[in-house]
């Protein structure tokens, strides 16, 4: 996968020229402007790991972008690209994500310079343990001041060992278990939250469907249904939104791009079963059911409906931008478009659906498990699989009844599903996600269409994001 050209602007540059692009369009006062634009802090550390009978040396990093709201939020990267300037990029967005969609939060994101492939397990926890002790030791984890989530290169796993540490260093506090998000089940997470991410692209192209108007803006027609699609990184975000569109929305995946290459078949491939084959083999060479190109970058300038960069920033470029045929892309991942390249493509009249509504998902979620864990209430129906076995012990109560009585009575399928069910945990997150992917939309789209100024998805959104932060500020006497 390419990463920009270097006569491009950094990630950073990058985020805040579109920063500045949607600022000229509203009236805020140049102090206020630049209050909002600028990252507040950022947080180096160096710290050492004695692995394998020598001291090894890593270098993390924890920025605060916004304290407009707190605590702050965002997610710890582990990547050997990691730097500063792509950890305040990163932590920007999170500040207008948080605002687009409304989680209560301020912007945040951390990472560590580090190859999580190069450590076993055992390392890998060492290394997390350290880098969350430096961390939480300045309030930067914290359930009430710092709250990170997991991101690329990083996932439960790493966020129990976060949270465990937070727990020793802090042994009286009730909260402990909201110092992170994103973690397992039986650690104090929440159902739904793994997928999230995927799980919001997908709600947020449903929505984009549900209005011909966008959909012909983007030169597309119908229905989400058999639209085909290319993806790019099946990693947990790539995955989740290629999973469920192909098995419930009807998409077609035609490539899937990859660290080793891509996989292309325009008859479709299957998604789950390319996971499998990665899980196994360590890429997606050798995969049987499509053909391999081994220039993985150029399946991006192949012909689709939908693009769906989910992996690194950067990846369409000044470099290949011109040759990106896909008339609607979906950024899935923070930041794969430069802006020269958005530039670009506005121009070609791609549609652009902006990483900080598309990938909100993630951090939507991680909201609902920060206010269950201070709750300190089960979210959704208690005792779900008593509650289930007690249904299904009415419902064939009620058949049975009604047989034996010759009664020709039927409990109607739909409400007898919907009764089955019952609302749990995941179909509340579920919901809730769906209902703020859709909020969010309308609140871009009603700019989008509204202001003549405003001609693409990206400025609108930073307009409702913006705006709303502004608020936040004046509401604060700033
Ligand atoms: N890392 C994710 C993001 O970039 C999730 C952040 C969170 O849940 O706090 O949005």
């Amino acid at each position: 996968m390419s990463a920009a050209p270097i006569n491009e602007p950094t990630f950073r540059e990058s985020v805040d020229l579109m920063f500045n692009r949607a600022v000229a369009l509203m009236d805020l006062s140049p102090g206020l402007e630049e209050k909002i634009r600028v990252c507040n802090a950022t947080y180096t550390v160096r710290f050492g790991v004695r692995l394998r009978g020598k001291i090894q040396t890593f270098t993390g990093y924890r920025s605060v972008h916004s304290e407009h709201m707190e605590p702050v939020k965002g997610g710890i990267r582990y990547s050997m690209a990691v730097n500063q300037d792509e950890v305040e990029a990163l932590a920007a967005l999170m500040t207008y994500k948080c605002a687009l969609v409304e989680a209560p939060f301020g912007g945040s994101k951390g990472g560590l310079c580090i190859d999580p492939r190069e450590y076993d397990e055992h390392e890998l926890e060492l290394i997390t343990r350290r880098f969350a002790y430096e961390l939480a030791k300045r309030d930067l984890i914290h359930p009430s001041q710092n709250v990170p989530a997991p991101d690329m290169g990083t996932g439960e796993r790493e966020m129990a060992w976060i949270a465990d540490q937070y727990r020793r260093m802090n042994t009286t506090d009730i909260n402990a278990a909201a110092c992170v998000t994103g973690k397992p089940i039986n650690a104090g997470g929440i159902q739904g939250r793994t997928e999230a991410t995927g799980r919001g692209v997908q709600y947020a192209l449903q929505e984009f469907f549900r209005h011909p108007e966008d959909v012909k803006a983007a030169g597309l027609s119908g229905k989400l249904d058999g639209k085909r699609v290319i993806v790019q990184g099946l990693g947990n975000v790539g995955y989740h939104a290629a999973k469920f569109l192909q098995e419930e929305d009807g998409c077609v995946i035609t490539g899937i791009i990859e660290r080793d290459g891509a996989l292309y078949n325009d008859s479709g491939i299957d998604v789950e079963s390319v996971r499998g084959w990665i899980v196994k083999h360590g890429g997606v060479t050798g995969y049987p059911e499509a053909s391999h190109v081994k220039d993985g970058g150029s399946v991006l300038e192949k012909p689709c409906d939908i693009l769906i960069p989910a992996a690194l920033e950067g990846v369409i470029n000044l470099a290949n931008a011109k040759r990106i045929e896909a008339p609607l892309i979906i950024e899935a991942a923070n930041g794969p478009i430069t802006a020269g390249a958005d530039e670009i493509l506005r121009e070609k009249g791609t549609v652009i659906i902006p990483d900080m509504y598309a990938n909100a998902g993630g951090v939507t979620v991680s909201y609902f498990e920060w206010v269950k864990n201070l709750s300190h209430i089960r979210f959704g129906r208690m005792q779900r699989r008593q509650e289930e076995t007690r249904h299904q012990l009415v419902v064939d109560e009620l058949e049975r009844l009604s047989a034996d009585k010759g009664l020709g009575w039927q409990l109607s399928p739909g409400f007898k599903e919907k009764y089955l069910k019952g609302a749990g945990e995941l179909e509340l997150v579920r919901s809730g996600l769906d209902d703020t992917m859709r909020a969010a939309y309308q609140s871009m789209r009603e700019i989008w269409h509204s202001r003549e100024d405003v001609t693409d998805l990206r400025t609108a959104a930073y307009l409702v994001a913006i705006g709303k932060v502004a608020q936040s500020y004046r509401a604060k006497g700033l």
